[in-house]
């Protein structure tokens, strides 16, 4: 679908021709393209004096547009109260408590961008050889050291953007070890309880999916994963902790079993809050992690901005990493980056310490550059604001809260694997469904009444109107408290008359009320033709 597509149809119109719908106030939020007007526009500047040449004698014809682009005009008055407003209409990490289990969002302390922030990382321009940006490269490879501590693994990329592209990743390397060994596999294993992007990423590396179930205490089913283990299957992904936010009792019979068939055990460390510095993969058995920054390590998430997904491994597979490194020199000249075999300038021998290196065998580029690397200074300066002990108290509180949230909500809802649980717990509302027919989403949508971000829902799928709430270690206990009594409120309002048909109204005090899920999706609304020619670009 092309984005015009799904732009209003008074986009550029004729006229300037703008909705009836209100411009301030009320529910509804103008779009930019309904406070349009014909030659308004967001910025002033002198004149320079200075002649202005004609885009004909600029550009080539086949390089000029047919027609202007369709774009909003609207005063720079106009502009940042529109943005000012709708940002008034959100929810936010920053704003209260975001239980959304499975994809952590937790609170990031502000040093972190005040570190992202400073003019020698943010203002840095990429291609600057090796001997100007010693700082930055010493920041790589410390990051990488200590993602690699945290993991118990030899090396790492820090070139991924997102934890599905580090699994992607991972999944190529997988394929180039197999590769290197002269032999061709077809398969990788994946648990029901999996997160969606890993079969995805299983697809788009070149394999096919074969799911083990969860057998009855929350774990991969020992036996079934026996019977489909063969000469066939590449690896496994599993997440230990898995999506019941269950930890993995089997995960060494699990290793030995797929090392056993020559596989190698991938894991999905996007939730690392859960683990990090009780227990390290590379101890379980795992030969590639990858590591959700934008989930455990500082960098805000959800908002569709950067994330970043390192990626570690084992030393046998290392030399398959994506390349260039960054690697500590002692004393030989920096390469530029991307160019590793054709060395940049010499400096200074003697201050120089880090450089560019390519693996032996590398799979070639994931990522331009360097990765997101703004995300990689804040996790940086997370893990050093934190320390090891830091870490580790990361996790512990993240568990106990959970633990905590799951022992006062299991007087309210079913909870389906009653064991302690990990960073977040999987409670069931099919109670609910069947004395008062509302489901999982309708207390989710009463929860944003109560001033809290709806926990996830209807995931993992293997949940019946599953409920996940991962509260994150940054929660205070009077915070879950308050979640815990506004579960409570909605529970007990599902019991009186008229209750349910209440909490299947929610939303009400939020400025979007109940959206219609599919509609976005269903009735695009089309663009009439040749409006687009209508409307005037900024001029001077
Ligand atoms: C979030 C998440 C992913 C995917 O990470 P993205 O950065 O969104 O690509 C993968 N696995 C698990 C368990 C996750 O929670």
């Amino acid at each position: 679908m092309s984005v015009r597509a799904a732009l209003p149809a008074v986009v550029g119109a004729p006229g300037g021709r703008a909705s009836s719908a209100p411009l301030l106030g009320g529910d509804t939020e103008p779009t930019l393209f309904e406070l349009s007007r014909p030659g308004r526009r967001a910025w002033q500047l002198p004149t320079t004096g200075v002649p202005a040449l004609a885009i004909e004698d600029l550009v080539p014809a086949p390089y000029r547009r047919d027609a202007p682009p369709p774009l909003a005009e609207v005063s720079e008055r106009d502009l940042v109260a529109h943005f000012t407003r709708l940002s008034h209409r959100q929810f936010s990490v920053d704003l209260g408590a975001y239980p959304l289990g499975s994809c952590t969002m937790k609170y990031n302390p502000k040093v972190c961008d005040a570190v992202a922030a400073l003019p020698g990382l943010a203002a840095v321009h990429p291609a600057a050889p090796a001997r100007l940006v010693q700082g930055w490269l010493a920041l790589l490879v410390e990051l990488e050291e200590t993602l690699c501590a945290v993991t118990g693994m030899a090396a790492a990329t820090l070139q991924p953007a997102a934890g599905a592209a580090g699994e992607l990743t991972g999944l190529l390397m997988m394929r180039a070890w197999h590769q290197a060994q002269g032999r061709q596999r077809r398969t990788v294993v994946i648990p029901d309880s999996a997160h969606g992007t890993n079969p995805a990423s299983v697809t788009l590396g070149g394999y096919e999916t074969v799911t083990v179930p969860t057998d009855p205490s929350g774990g991969v089913d020992l036996a079934a994963l026996r019977r489909v283990l063969d000469e066939d299957v590449a690896g496994i992904m599993l997440t230990n902790p898995n999506t019941l936010g269950l930890f993995e009792r089997d995960i060494e019979a699990v290793a030995g079993a797929v090392h056993d068939v020559g596989g190698l055990l991938y894991y999905d460390g996007a939730n690392l809050n859960a683990i990090m510095g009780v227990v390290r993969p590379g101890d379980m058995g795992f030969d590639i992690v990858h590591l959700n920054l934008h989930k455990t390590f500082a960098t805000p998430h959800g908002g569709g901005g950067p994330g970043a997904g390192p990626l570690a491994v084992t030393a046998g597979l290392a030399p398959f990493l994506p390349g260039p490194r960054p690697v500590r020199t002692a004393g030989s000249p920096g390469n530029a980056p991307g160019s590793a075999d054709s060395p940049g300038k010499a400096g200074d021998p003697g201050s120089v310490r880090y450089g560019w290196e390519q693996p032996e065998r590398s799979i070639g580029r994931v990522h331009s550059w360097h990765g997101n690397a703004l995300v990689l200074a804040r996790a940086l300066t997370y893990t050093l604001v934190h320390g090891a002990d830091g870490l580790r108290q990361v996790a512990q509180l993240a568990v106990l809260n959970a633990n905590w949230l799951r022992a006062r909500l299991a007087g309210l809802f079913d909870v389906p694997f009653d064991r302690p649980c990990m960073h977040e717990c999987v409670v069931s509302a099919a109670g609910l469904r069947r004395e008062h027919g509302l489901r999982a989403s309708d207390v989710a949508k009463a929860l944003l009444d109560e001033g809290f971000h709806a926990p996830t829902v209807a995931f993992p799928l293997i949940v019946d109107d599953a409920l996940m709430f991962e509260p994150t270690e940054t929660e205070s206990v009077q915070t879950l408290e308050a979640l815990a009594q506004a579960c409570e409120r909605i529970v007990a309002e599902a019991g009186t008359p008229g209750g349910p048909e209440r909490i299947g109204h929610a939303p009400v005090r939020t400025p979007v009320r109940r959206v219609d899920e599919a509609r976005a999706a269903r009735h695009l609304i089309p663009v009439a033709d040749g409006v687009s020619e209508t409307s005037s670009p900024p001029t001077g």
